[in-house]
């Protein structure tokens, strides 16, 4: 395999081989050019890098640690496991570190207002803490089913004093509460920043999402290298829209010898249709301001997903993901609701960790593979959140 010349990814029309790019209405042209500036100057400016270090490092907790799974290691019987820990960080999840990277940006642009989507509520609450922190309005789009399903992640929004808004159109779910974020936005433009939460939606919010998130690889490539005086043979991440997955993988992308698995939603299996594995059913569409592999019926019309997992549960995958899979970098494949309620229970009772039934599935996947690998290889799973959100919904399908 050629290596891949990751500093030209995206193009500068946000474009990944043939996906991403910017299919917006005409007036979030402007808002989405005056991030993208702002971005590219952020980016080389010392003071924004050394402002994200410190708010990433004393506010949530970073370097978060890499650790050897000894017990799940044995138990397998085959490659070694380490778990690299964004379960530790504050507010539970990889989605902070996003967050703290583009609050740093609105306050730069002088935005006063913050508005974001969520479908289970863990981006929600991240935005709701950021904002808090600094002092800024905070408006949370979320669908009205999800509320009703993630209502304890309501409650922690409105605790940090951040509005949430249910979206009572369509399916009711995440989708829904995209298209609202993005009409606010058209409509105050001036005052407000939109903080979307994956490598999803328009130029340049996949490149920058990754690049807030690539702080997980970086870490992890010294941390094994310190630990083991070697490179991983294996990288395993869940893939929702892709931004702990895309964070973990992209500082490796250039090391040939380290292979990538991401794990989409199989959730009660392929066959019968109710999934969110957008590389098993999806073909190429645009939404929601991007180009990619989407689950669509034959008219176009977007399709139900299910997943046990609501962080996983969403029709469309991101752009670099699809690019990254037609350059056969990363192998994709899915685990199903069972095998992933398997795999959070094993993580509990091997390991004295609760995983997030997202991160879950990358367990899962990982349990299916260990045993058949020899003892010396070594697997990098990203515990993209922690599972207390779970609990409640896990016991309902587990025996105890
Ligand atoms: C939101 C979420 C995901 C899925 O989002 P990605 O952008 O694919 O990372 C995965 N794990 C946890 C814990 C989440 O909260």
């Amino acid at each position: 395999m050629s290596s891949i010349a990751t500093d030209k990814m995206p193009d500068a029309g946000g474009h990944f081989g043939p996906y991403g790019g910017r299919y917006v209405p005409e007036t979030l042209m402007h808002p989405l050019q005056e991030l993208e500036a702002e971005y590219s100057r952020a980016q080389y400016d010392p003071e924004f890098q050394r402002e994200f270090e410190y708010y990433l490092k004393d506010f949530c907790g970073r370097p978060t640690p890499l650790y050897f799974a000894e017990r799940l290691t044995r138990e397998l019987g085959g490659a070694q496991i380490y778990l690299k820990r964004e379960d530790l960080l504050h507010t539970g999840a990889h989605k902070i570190n996003n967050c703290i990277g583009q609050i740093l940006l609105a306050r730069r642009m002088g935005k006063t207002r913050i508005i974001a989507e969520t479908g289970a509520g863990q981006h929600g609450v991240a935005t709701a803490t950021v904002a808090a922190m600094f002092g800024l309005k905070c408006v949370v789009y979320m669908g009205a089913v999800d509320c009703e399903r993630q209502s304890l992640n309501v409650l922690r929004m409105k605790m940090l004093g951040a509005e949430v808004v249910p979206v009572k159109a369509g399916q009711q779910t995440l989708k829904e509460a995209i298209n609202e974020a993005m009409r606010d936005w058209v409509t105050n433009i001036r005052s407000t920043h939109y903080i979307l939460g994956t490598v999803y939606g328009a130029h340049p919010y996949p490149l920058m999402v990754r690049n807030f998130q690539r702080v997980i690889g970086d870490e992890a490539r010294r941390q094994i290298l310190e630990k083991r005086q070697r490179l991983p043979n294996y990288l395993v991440a869940c893939v929702g829209g892709g931004s702990n997955a895309m964070g973990l993988f992209y500082p490796f992308l250039n090391d040939e010898s380290v292979k990538m698995i991401g794990v989409e939603a199989g959730g009660e299996g392929i066959a019968a249709g109710k999934h969110a594995a957008r590389f098993q059913g999806g073909s190429l569409g645009v939404l929601q301001g991007t180009r990619s592999y989407l689950l669509q019926d034959e008219f176009g019309q977007v399709q139900l997903t299910h997943s046990v997992s609501a962080g996983l549960d969403y029709a469309a995958v991101g752009p670099e993901h699809a690019w990254l899979r037609d350059l056969k970098r990363v192998e994709y494949t899915y685990a199903t609701d069972d095998q992933a309620l398997k795999a959070f229970t094993a993580l509990a009772r091997l390991e004295g960790i609760i995983p997030a039934l997202e991160s879950a599935h990358a367990v899962a996947e990982v349990m299916r593979r260990a045993p058949g690998l020899p003892r010396d290889q070594v697997i990098i799973i990203n515990l993209s959140g922690r599972g207390d959100k779970d609990v409640a919904q896990a016991a309902n399908f587990i025996k105890f």
